[in-house]
């Protein structure tokens, strides 16, 4: 939704300060994760684009935050009126995913690894979050095998990600879910993968698929 940002800026010397168009104000607060409505505070424009400061009226947060915004570029300009356009904001504080009991008794390094990841993503590490939520699957994959079949645990670790699934899984529609995991992580030195946004939502949705399978298939034996 458009809207006005008041911020200060310079000509010859002399400050001066006045509405800018945007296109948004962020709705969340990026330290302590609720919804709000966020309590203007500064705002200051320059060639490098609008920094507008924020708090959090939260009683509990109260933090203060930086929402950067850049300007629009010809293509955007063209159709509307805004002035900036709202790019990121800083600090953040990344909320970890709590895992249920049976996902992080079964593999703790898949829980670590895969909060890491997600702080790389929201940092826009990209040659960090990719392998890292590759990585992070082939934990929870082979870590279930492993926890089923305790004394194949040296063959299980030896082997492929894709070996392992061929071999071990019958389920057939979990079997194409994690055979699509195992290729997407294939990270082979030798082999330089591109890492799209599409590939990293597929293999996200695959690894919630896995998540689920795991935790029902481990409720039914109980
Ligand atoms: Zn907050």
């Amino acid at each position: 939704m458009t809207t006005t940002i008041k911020a200060e800026y310079e000509i010859d010397l002399a400050l001066h300060k006045k509405d800018f168009k945007v296109n948004k104000i962020q709705d969340f607060c990026p330290l302590c994760h609720s919804s709000i409505k966020p309590v203007y505070r500064y705002a200051s424009v320059d060639n490098r684009g609008l920094q507008a400061v924020f708090e959090c009226p939260k009683e509990n947060c109260q933090k203060l935050f930086i929402a950067y915004y850049r300007t629009s570029t010809a293509d955007e300009r063209s159709q509307v009126e805004i002035e900036y356009y709202y790019s990121s904001s800083e600090p953040i504080r990344v909320k970890e995913k709590v895992f249920s009991e049976t996902i992080a008794n079964i593999s703790a390094q898949f829980c670590e690894v895969y909060n890491e990841a997600r702080i790389a993503e929201q940092r826009r590490l990209k040659n960090i979050y990719g392998p890292g939520f590759r990585r992070a699957i082939e934990f929870l994959i082979k870590d279930y095998l492993i926890h089923e079949k305790k004394d194949e645990k040296e063959e299980i670790e030896n082997k492929s990600l894709l070996d392992c699934v061929e071999q071990y899984i019958d389920d057939p529609r979990i079997k194409e879910c994690a055979k699509m995991a195992a290729w997407l992580s294939d990270g082979e030195s030798h082999y330089y993968r591109k890492w799209g946004d599409k590939d990293l939502n597929d293999l996200k949705v695959i690894i919630d698929l896995t998540v689920n399978w795991i935790e029902s298939e481990s409720l039914a034996k109980k």
